[in-house]
C-alpha cells in the first residue's frame, strides 16, 4: 500500500513547464497502473509521469500534478502499463501478396503506399519501434517523424546487400545484375567483389541507413539460391563490416549455415538474424562475442507446417523450409542454456491484412510458449531497445532509451488489459495461427498506445 501523496508543484519548476524554451511541454500523468518496466519479472505499483516525449518520473509514491490545459491525467484502472513493442526484423517495402517476382511489375508509388499501410498496421498492434531489415530507406521514416503519418519509429538498413544469385537477388532468371526493379528502386543491392560491396553499403548510408544488412547464406523465399549456399567471400563481408564501422554502426546478417554464422561472428558481425540451425559451438561463440540473436522462431513451430505456402511438397521454397526444420531441432535448448541477447523477429513478407495479423499474433504467442512470457516480453521491449543503440552516433532516436519504462526513456507506452507476464494474449498474442478468428486492425486488449509522448489510441474510458 502506498500511503504518501506527493504533490508535484510545476509552478516552481521552469524546466518542467518548458518555460525556458517558450511553449510549455505537454504533461501526462498515468495513475492507477501496474508497471511492467521491461526488465523486472513482476509488475510494479508505480505512477508514471511523461513530459513532452520523455518519461520524466516513475514513482513508487503517488504523484499529483496541478491541472492546467497542458496536463492530462490518465487513470489506468489498475491495468498494466508497459513499453511500446519493438519488432527487430520487418520489411516495410515487401507488404504485398504473391511471389517475389511480382515486385518486378510493381511501381515505387504502390510499394511506398503499401509500406505506409504497413507502418499504420504495426503501430495499431502496439509496435512503437521497428528495425527494418532491408529494403527501406528513410523516406517513410521522415514522413512519420514529421507527424504526417501514423507509424512506429524506424531503424532502416537501406537496400539489402546480396551477391549475384544470393538471397537478395530477386530478379527472374532472364534478368541480370542491374536489370531488376528491386535494384532500380534501391530496395536490393546486388553487388559482387569488395569494391561493389563498399559502393553499395556506402550508398545505403548516404540514403539514411543506420546499419547494414548482408545476406551470407541461402534463404527460403529466394529462388536462385539453394538453402545450403554460402554467400559472399570473407573479403566481401569484411568490406561491409568495415564500412558499417566507418559510420559508427554495425552489420546484421541473414544467415542459416553454421560455417557462415561462425565466420560472420569472427569478422565482426553484431547481429545474427535467423540462424535457426545454429550449432552449440556457434551459440557459445555468439554469446562470447556479445552479439544479438534474432531468430524468426515461428518457422520452427509445428503450426508452421499448415502454412498455405508450404502445402505443395515440390515447391522449391517448401523443400528448403523442410530441410531447415530438420536441421533446427536444438534451437530452444541452446537458447535456454546460453541465454543470448535475443530480439523479436517477425520477418513476414508477401503477406498483408488478416493473414499478416494472424502471423504476428501467433509469433508473440509462440515466443512465450517456447521461452516463457518474461523472456518473450524482454525480446519485444528492452532487448530491442538495446539493439537499437548499436547504431551508434547515427542513432536517429538517441534522446532516450527505448523498450523500457524508466526516467529519461522515450514515452513509448502501452496500457493493456491484464498482466502480460501471466497471459501473453493481452498484448494481442494468439494461440491459433491459420485457424485464428480474423481480426480487424485494432487490438482490443491494448487500451492505450502512446509514442513519443503522443497518444494514438485511448479506449480506457
Ligand atoms: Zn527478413
Amino acid at each position: 500500500m502506498r500511503k504518501l501523496l506527493l504533490i508535484i508543484c510545476f509552478i516552481g519548476s521552469a524546466s518542467w513547464l518548458g518555460a525556458q524554451s517558450g511553449t510549455p511541454k505537454k504533461i501526462t500523468l498515468f495513475t492507477n497502473v501496474q508497471v511492467f518496466d521491461g526488465t523486472t519479472d513482476r509488475l510494479l505499483n508505480r505512477d508514471v509521469l511523461v513530459e513532452g516525449n520523455l518519461i520524466k518520473a516513475v514513482s513508487e509514491e503517488p504523484l499529483a500534478v496541478i491541472q492546467t490545459d497542458n496536463v492530462t491525467i490518465i487513470d489506468g484502472q489498475g491495468m498494466t502499463l508497459m513499453p511500446g513493442l519493438i519488432d527487430s526484423h520487418t520489411h516495410l517495402n515487401m507488404y504485398k501478396t504473391g511471389s517475389l517476382h511480382e515486385f518486378e511489375g510493381t511501381t515505387w508509388e504502390e510499394i511506398g503506399a503499401r509500406a505506409a499501410a504497413f507502418a499504420q498496421e504495426m503501430l495499431a498492434m502496439g509496435f512503437t519501434t521497428i528495425r527494418d531489415m532491408g529494403g527501406a530507406h528513410v523516406g517513410l521514416k521522415n514522413v512519420i517523424d514529421e507527424g504526417l503519418l501514423d507509424g512506429p519509429r524506424i531503424y532502416a538498413a537501406g537496400g539489402f546487400v546480396s551477391q549475384t544469385s544470393g538471397h537478395g537477388d530477386f530478379g527472374m532468371l532472364t534478368q541480370r545484375k542491374g536489370e531488376t526493379n528491386m535494384e532500380r528502386l534501391e530496395i536490393a543491392r546486388v553487388v559482387d567483389g569488395r569494391d561493389e560491396v563498399l559502393e553499395g553499403v556506402r550508398r545505403n548510408y548516404a540514403l539514411g541507413a543506420v546499419y547494414t544488412k548482408v545476406m551470407v547464406s541461402g534463404g527460403v523465399t529466394s529462388l536462385k539460391d539453394p538453402i545450403y549456399a554460402s554467400q559472399f567471400s570473407d573479403d566481401e563481408l569484411s568490406a561491409a563490416v568495415e564500412t558499417a564501422e566507418d559510420w559508427g554502426s554495425y552489420v546484421a546478417v541473414h544467415v542459416f549455415q553454421n560455417p557462415d554464422l561462425k565466420r560472420s561472428l569472427e569478422l565482426g558481425v553484431k547481429v545474427i538474424d535467423h540462424g535457426l540451425n545454429i550449432s552449440e559451438e556457434n551459440m557459445k561463440l555468439l554469446v562470447e562475442k556479445g552479439a544479438f540473436f534474432s531468430p524468426n522462431l515461428t518457422a520452427l513451430a509445428p503450426e508452421a507446417l499448415l502454412h498455405p505456402a508450404h502445402q505443395d511438397p515440390d515447391f522449391p521454397s517448401t523443400k528448403k523450409f523442410m530441410t531447415l526444420r530438420e536441421q533446427s531441432t536444438n534451437l530452444t535448448a541452446y537458447v535456454k542454456k546460453y541465454k543470448p541477447k535475443m530480439v523479436f523477429n517477425s520477418d513476414y513478407v508477401l503477406l498483408t491484412g488478416v493473414p499478416y495479423r494472424q502471423c504476428m499474433d501467433f509469433t508473440k504467442f509462440h515466443m512465450a510458449r517456447e521461452f516463457g512470457n518474461f523472456w518473450a516480453l524482454q525480446t519485444l521491449t528492452v532487448n530491442g531497445g538495446e539493439l537499437a543503440k548499436l547504431t551508434g552516433p547515427g542513432n536517429p532516436y538517441a534522446e532516450g532509451d527505448l523498450g523500457v519504462i524508466k526516467e529519461g526513456a522515450y514515452a513509448d507506452i502501452l496500457i493493456v488489459e491484464g498482466n502480460p507476464l501471466e497471459d501473453i494474449k493481452v498484448i494481442g498474442a494468439s494461440d491459433k495461427w491459420f485457424g485464428a478468428e480474423p481480426r480487424e486492425q485494432d487490438v482490443p486488449s491494448i487500451k492505450l498506445i502512446m509514442k513519443d509522448g503522443k497518444i494514438y489510441k485511448n479506449t480506457l474510458e
